[in-house]
């Protein structure tokens, strides 16, 4: 599998690799909700894709929750989603205030949650695309989130993303998206005016994440040199070869994805 871009544009595209374009039915911008543990998460794992992708337009809405908060770091969190979401004509952020570290202990509550999360959503159009934590990650609140994840949506392509951490269990991931200069220095510039709380944390330094995107876009042969990686565990195929796909389109499959190539 070759680097998977939201209809990358040509330009970004090293010729000889290929490269799985991901579009809704018709090729609408897409709906993502993201799910994070705690307040950096998401911005963390995807910031950068985020921003790929909105820059790029392919974002038509994105709600964002929050598993874990204090009153402080979840108005960090609501602003930050604000910044990196700014292209996006909607967004919706919704914070709760679970315990950082706490979250198996807080297992029924949480569970429901999510339940009303999935019955809120069903009330308007389905995400096209979940992005949530690796189902492997060592961190209890991470890996948590990931397997509520995976029990609440059935029916939605799920991109689990990774965090560096001193648990040192980064993994192999398979699906990668390229992030440009620009987005690489915007979203640890995000991060860290967004993030003063985490300020004094020994690893939120530009240099972590800019390493590990420099990591991933070398494994993606990111066009860029840069690239956040995902865990995609499974994903219904359909090729896209013309007016033919896009008619069957309309007649949905998993989440209305598409996929071609380039
Ligand atoms: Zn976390």
């Amino acid at each position: 599998m070759g680097a998977v871009g939201a209809a990358a544009t040509p330009a970004r595209i090293r010729r000889g690799a290929t490269i799985l374009n991901l579009t809704a039915g018709h090729g609408r911008p897409l709906h993502v909700l993201a799910i994070g543990a705690h307040c950096d998460d998401i911005e963390i794992g995807a910031g950068g894709s985020l921003l790929q992708w909105a820059s790029e337009g392919h974002l038509a809405r994105v709600d964002v929750m929050v598993c874990s908060s204090t009153p402080d770091r979840a108005e960090e969190a609501r602003e930050a989603a604000h910044a990196f979401l700014d292209a996006v004509p909607q967004v919706q952020v919704a914070v709760h205030a679970f315990r950082d570290g706490f979250l198996p202990h807080e297992g029924p509550a949480l569970k429901e949650t999510f339940e009303a999360l999935k019955a809120t959503l069903a009330e308007g159009a389905s995400p096209d695309v979940i992005l949530t934590h690796w189902r492997d990650d060592r961190h209890q609140d991470h890996r948590l989130v990931s397997d509520l994840t995976w029990n609440t949506f059935r029916d939605h392509l799920v991109l689990e993303y990774e965090i560096p951490k001193y648990d040192g269990d980064l993994g192999q991931p398979n699906a990668f998206v390229a992030v440009s200069d620009e987005h690489v220095a915007r979203k640890w510039e995000l991060l860290r005016r967004h993030y003063g709380s985490q300020a004094d944390r020994y690893w939120f330094t530009e240099d972590t994440f800019r390493g590990l995107m420099r990591i991933r876009g070398v494994e993606a042969r990111s066009a860029t040199g840069f690239a956040e990686a995902f865990t995609m565990r499974k994903a219904p195929l359909a090729l896209d070869s013309g007016a033919a796909a896009r008619t069957e389109a309309a007649r949905d499959s998993v989440g209305a994805l598409r996929w071609g190539t380039t």
